[in-house]
This record gives C-alpha cells, structure tokens and sequence, in this order.
C-alpha cells in the first residue's frame, strides 16, 4: 500500500484524471472494445442511472416549463439583466410569452 490513506489515493486519481496524460488514457480506454464493454455493463446493471442521467442532463431542464406542456423547450430570458436566470419554453410557449409583453 504505497498511499497512507485511502483519500490521498483518491486525491491522486483525481489529479492525474485531470492531467492532460490521464484525459489521453481515459479518451483510449472509453474507446478500447473493454471500455466500451464496461460502458455496457454498467447501463445494462443500472438501467434507471441512465435514464436519470440521461433525464438530468437532456430533458429536465430543456422541457417547457408551462404546466402540462411536455414539449422540448428554448431557453428562455425572463429578464435579461439576469442572463443566468433562464427558463424552458417550447415554441410556442415562448412565442406567447414574448407576443404578451
Ligand atoms: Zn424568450
Ligand atoms: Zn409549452
């Protein structure tokens, strides 16, 4: 056991993860046939990981967000003094809400 603890290894992986030499490494093992594998594996064992990531990251915050309305959403200024305050509204949800005001 070269680490004292197991959260300096965990520092040290995190560090050469973030290494240029470690994105190379990661970039090769994703498209290695068993990184690809591992990838497979582990959707095949979480299914519901991949949905809610895929949810999270995809969906949640692009659907519009007018109650019912579950169409794909454009990012929407309610205030463009506040440019990271942004919300989903589909097309023509949007269209409305710009057409109002
Ligand atoms: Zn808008
Ligand atoms: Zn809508």
């Amino acid at each position: 056991m070269p680490y004292k603890n197991p959260e300096d290894r965990k520092a040290c992986v995190i560090r050469y993860n973030k290494s240029e030499k470690g994105k190379a490494t990661a970039k090769r093992y994703r498209k290695s046939e068993k990184g690809k594998e591992a990838q497979r594996k582990y959707e095949k064992n979480n299914p519901e990981k991949k949905s809610a990531h895929y949810y999270a990251r995809k969906i949640a915050r692009m659907i519009c967000s007018i109650t019912e309305c579950e169409e794909i959403g454009e990012k929407h200024h309610p205030d463009y003094s506040k440019p990271l305050e942004i919300v989903s509204l589909c097309r023509q949800h949007h269209a409305e809400v710009h057409n109002n005001g």
